[in-house]
């Protein structure tokens, strides 16, 4: 039960994190990686139209909880804390309406 209310709030995060970058960078990125840590913090790689990934990584963390003790010294690599990896991309929808006279 915990569990899945805890995957429910990343999931939203991840949603609410991508609609931001989507907004900041519209024409140069197709999707997004994210990496979902064990503490909580969220690392992201962009995608660019070619599809090859941006070498620089983000992280995200919710600032109401400062600097991150676990990933952020360094003492484990960070990719060694991935708990799951969502991919989102940016798909711009055209409908086109016909109108009948
Ligand atoms: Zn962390």
């Amino acid at each position: 039960m915990y569990r899945k209310k805890y995957d429910l709030v990343r999931a939203e995060k991840v949603e609410w994190l991508a609609k931001s970058i989507f907004t900041e960078f519209p024409e140069e990125i197709t999707g997004l990686k994210f990496y979902l840590l064990d503490c909580g913090c969220i690392y992201y790689q962009r995608v660019f139209s070619d599809g090859t990934l941006d070498p620089r990584v983000a992280v995200y963390r919710d600032a109401g909880y400062g600097t991150c003790d676990i990933c952020m010294l360094k003492a484990v690599h960070w990719r060694q804390m991935v708990n799951d990896v969502v991919v989102v991309y940016n798909i711009k929808l055209e409908i086109a309406i016909q109108r009948h006279q």
